[in-house]
């Protein structure tokens, strides 16, 4: 965690100007026909696994084989680009992101993993730096990794840091609050009889008296956020969406700066707001498009609200919790239903075992009700599984969307809150054997108040192949019978993605026709040992057949 916080932090700011690709020049580039060679290439494809060169033209794959094949299907006037014997795979679709949260946790300020006045130094001066002139530095979530802490940032060195700019800041829990004398001066407190930990009531009235962030300061936390997508190989996401971030990807798509594609999806309470104007799943272009739409039926694991059948055990007065899509009992079901029956694709959270299985009756329910159709449903997070629910993924066709970073981050803590449980959490290779079920994978980026998941599809393939945590525990994997191929992993953030948004024939593995969006990575993955995969780094990223990021020289 610490590592990837500060390597963010590190290189955001120096490599972001370089983001803003000459979209003029750009054009020009892309009409001629060019060949990627000497690579080697997993396509995705299963009519043709592997390829040693691949032809693109205008934004999309004119040929891929091997290289005379290629070279020959291009012609004389195509220009040759070596690959140096690289690995590439399709671009990596990340099927689970809060863009807009992430944007502002990357120009603002990330406490996370600080709980210490050097930290807070460090971090607070960083952000200073990124944040426009006259904005506010906000919220920061400090202590999520140090629980037994109990350091609180003191005002007068946030005052010493920020100078005139108002800041205010929360632990983790939003069970603190400090604000330093320019957030006090502006809500009306006078800094002079006040030390800056505030109490609920005035930390909301100083939130009352705070400037909605400018859309300049939205394009600013836009960009970062996808400079930190490109940098990791993500080519699409699938996106929780508000109304705010999708002002700025139509903005930034309108400007040709919108280096990923983006699967919108709003909520599904806007169902009939979606339908009334004949809005269905599918509707956009191959930029920005909107491709389902977010339930939730349960909380999370984190905090313990993930709804299950049996108490917690470190909790035996709590089972949970549904979430107000949940009730009055009956909404919803009324709220699939209907969004199903008007072309929508419901795409709902659920967690916990009774969640997963209430949630498995209601989409056999809207089935049954609606008759059969390709409608591809899913099921967001499908954590934990009881033995009996995993052929029921398989004989509903429900898509299973999961994020396997989160199973190496909450092992830590999954056996004393749920016990033996356990055994069905994150449970892949059932979903995939016992279940049937088709499986796409996520980042849940940038994570919650309590933790930072990074858009690394590099560090999910290990975590979804290993089962282990990044300093490599437990030695042989955490339910090992669990783990997944390195050739799954991939599909689940290639090929299998594409189709779980129904893109699949223009998008997702490398064959003529497709999007020429792939990676290239430092190291072929089919080829190290799985504990080596969390090192391998992402050289090129490509979209539509635009280099929109290059880490380093190919050749080693
Ligand atoms: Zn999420």
């Amino acid at each position: 965690m610490r590592r990837i916080l500060s390597i963010l932090t590190t290189t955001l700011v120096a490599l972001t100007a370089s983001l803003c690709v000459t979209a003029v020049n750009a054009r020009q580039a892309e009409s001629q026909i060019r060949v990627l060679v000497n690579g080697r290439i997993w396509t995705g494809d299963v009519a043709r696994p592997w390829a040693e060169a691949v032809a693109l033209q205008d934004g999309r794959i004119l040929a891929v084989g091997d290289r005379a094949q290629v070279v020959r299907a291009a012609g004389s006037d195509a220009r040759q680009e070596d690959l140096a014997g690289r690995f590439v795979t399709p671009g990596f679709i990340d099927t689970h992101t809060h863009f807009a949260r992430a944007g502002e946790l990357l120009l603002g300020v990330n406490l996370l993993d600080v709980s210490d006045d050097t930290g807070l130094r460090r971090r607070v001066g960083e952000a200073g730096d990124r944040l426009p002139p006259g904005s506010w530095m906000v919220g920061g979530d400090w202590g999520a990794y140090d629980l037994e802490s109990d350091w609180a940032p003191r005002r007068s060195v946030l005052d010493s840091l920020t100078g005139d700019r108002p800041a205010l800041l929360n632990k983790w829990d939003r069970s603190q609050f400090v604000a330093n004398a320019a957030a006090l001066a502006a809500a009306g407190i006078d800094p002079a009889t006040h030390d800056g930990l505030l109490s609920r009531e005035e930390a909301g009235r100083i939130y009352r008296a705070m400037p909605r962030p400018s859309f300049e300061q939205r394009l600013a936390e836009a960009r970062l956020g996808l400079w930190d997508l490109v940098r990791h190989g993500v080519t699409t996401i699938h996106d929780i969406t508000g109304a705010g971030a999708m002002r700025t990807y139509q903005y930034l798509k309108a400007r040709d700066s919108l280096t990923v594609r983006v699967c919108a999806r709003p909520t599904l309470d806007h169902w009939e707001d979606l339908a009334a104007v004949g809005i269905v799943t599918g509707y956009g272009d191959e930029v920005l498009s909107i491709c389902g739409l977010k339930g939730f039926v349960d909380g999370i694991m984190g905090n313990s609200s993930a709804m299950f059948r049996e108490p917690y055990r470190h909790m035996p007065d709590t089972r949970g919790r549904w979430r107000t899509m949940m009730s009055p009992p009956g909404n919803m079901e009324r709220l699939i239903g209907s969004a199903d029956s008007a072309g929508l694709t419901p795409q709902i959270h659920a967690i916990g075992d009774l969640a997963v299985d209430t949630l498995l009756d209601m989409f056999a329910d809207a089935i049954e009700q609606n008759g059969p159709r390709d409608r591809r449903l899913r099921m967001i997070h499908a954590q934990v599984v009881e033995a009996d629910d995993f052929r029921r993924f398989g004989e509903l066709g429900i898509i299973a969307e999961v994020q396997p970073y989160h199973a190496i981050d909450d092992m830590r803590w999954m056996e004393d809150r749920i016990g033996s449980r356990s055994r069905g959490a994150y449970a892949f290779r059932s979903l995939i054997k016992n279940g049937g079920a088709l499986l796409v994978f996520g980042s849940d980026w940038p994570g919650t108040n309590a933790a930072w998941y990074p858009a690394d599809p590099v560090l999910g393939i290990y975590a979804a192949v290993t089962r282990k945590t990044l300093d490599g525990k437990p030695e042989g994997g955490w339910y090992p019978d669990e783990r997944v191929t390195v050739q799954e992993a991939l599909e689940a953030y290639t090929v299998d993605a594409a189709y779980a948004a129904f893109e699949e024939d223009w998008k997702g593995k490398l064959a003529p026709g497709y999007v020429a969006d792939l990676v290239v990575l430092s190291e072929d993955l089919f080829a190290i040992a799985p504990d080596a995969i969390k090192d391998v780094r992402v050289l090129r990223t490509m979209v539509s057949g635009r280099w929109v990021y290059s880490a380093e020289a190919l050749s080693p």
